[in-house]
């Protein structure tokens, strides 16, 4: 059954041949073909029921047009397949109306036109608005018909319940159709829109080369840490890490072997730092971290690790072994520091530091 479903789906939902037809147009024209024609194969049905056999030629050659129509919509005529199943809905209503009078429904058909001319997009919203008049003039033909003149058949109750059923079903099952394409359609757009965004945001907040936090990134999350430190009470604190020497490394082995030692780093710190708060390249060779949960003992000590850890670790640059070592500067933050405030003060014990030989970490 389900596999039955799917490849009318897949039927249905098939590209168009020529690239400059809506294929939203062609599937929304489909969609209705379809609906329609098992509607009105099913009150030819009806008329051959209650032995109408020479009026059952009536539905019998719209779902002849029907099929046409689906035709071809395949064969890039989508537009005559628009009106083609436009004229036969509203030929539809006049016939049934005149039949078996207005209470068994066939106007429903009308508001399936509305939607079906108003969601075209291979129609000018003028040439929208026309077709949504001559509606309005069918309908009230249609109206007049239904209320003045007497049905040709008069028939019975149940006749008459069996036929607003159909009609009810036909309208309401396309009206879902339509609707289901374009929802899908806009839902589709939106999720797109919402996963370029993101994508977006995390290219604008991820340094290209190491893909850590870049500066702006790295702000953003100090300040969100730094607020909720205070709320809930827990230690912060900033490190800020430099690379000795490391303009020699660029001189010696290349500016690529630089953005190697970079990336690698890099690497190092999102391991060392998994668990304990974030690492952010601040700018050039110089990087942000950002410790919590710890205080400022507990913080040099770490950092003094991840200290040993550079050192020791061995790069690659082609058949070149690289060694390099980094200098830290560490702050604990005060509840009522500001970000600057922190980087000024970590700013100087790094430089102190460096002034002291470099390789090290400063509290
Ligand atoms: P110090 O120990 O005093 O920090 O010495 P240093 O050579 O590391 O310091 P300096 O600030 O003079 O040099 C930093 C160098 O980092 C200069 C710059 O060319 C290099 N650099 C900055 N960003 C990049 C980058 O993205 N890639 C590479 N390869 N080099 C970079
Ligand atoms: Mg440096
Ligand atoms: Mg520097």
């Amino acid at each position: 059954m389900w596999n039955w479903v799917r490849r009318l789906a897949a039927f249905i939902g098939r590209d168009v041949a020529d690239p400059n037809e809506s294929k939203k147009n062609a599937v929304m024209t489909r969609c209705i073909c379809v609906v329609m024609s098992v509607y009105i194969a099913g009150q030819t049905v009806f008329m051959l029921i209650q032995r109408y056999y020479m009026q059952a030629a009536i539905p019998a050659v719209i779902f002849l047009i029907y099929a046409l129509a689906l035709y071809l919509t395949y064969f890039s005529h989508s537009l005559i397949a628009y009106y083609l199943t436009i004229l036969m809905i509203l030929g539809w209503c006049f016939v049934s109306t005149d039949l078996y009078g207005w209470n068994t429904g066939a106007q429903y058909a009308y508001s399936t036109v509305l939607v079906y001319i108003f969601n075209g997009s291979h129609i000018s919203v003028r040439r929208k608005v026309m077709d949504a008049l001559i509606l309005l003039v069918c309908g009230f033909l249609t109206f007049l018909i239904g209320m003045n003149g007497k049905p040709v058949y008069l028939i019975s109750r149940y006749q008459t319940v069996v036929q607003e059923l159909m009609n009810m079903t036909s309208t309401l099952l396309s009206l879902a159709l339509i609707t289901l394409i374009f929802s899908q359609d806009t839902l589709d757009a939106e999720r797109k829109l919402m996963d370029y965004n993101r994508e977006m945001t995390h290219q604008a907040e991820t340094d290209a080369l190491t893909g850590l936090m870049n500066r702006r990134a790295g702000e953003k999350y100090f300040e969100m840490i730094h607020r909720r430190s205070i709320r809930e009470g827990f230690f912060v604190n900033v490190v800020m890490g430099d690379i000795d020497f490391f303009k020699k490394i660029n001189d010696t082995y290349g500016h690529d072997a630089g953005d190697l030692v970079l990336k690698e780093l890099a690497l190092l710190f999102q391991e060392f730092m998994d668990g304990k708060g974030a690492s952010i390249r601040w700018g050039g060779e110089e990087f942000l971290f950002v410790l919590t949960g710890i205080n400022g003992d507990v913080a040099f000590l770490e950092m003094d690790r991840l200290r040993k850890i550079i050192e020791n670790h061995e790069m690659k640059a082609g058949e070149q072994e690289l060694h390099v070592t980094m200098t830290f500067g560490v702050e604990e933050v005060g509840t009522d520091q500001t970000l600057l405030d922190v980087l000024e003060t970590a700013d100087r014990k790094l430089y102190m530091g460096k002034a002291r030989g470099r390789n090290q970490v400063v509290m």
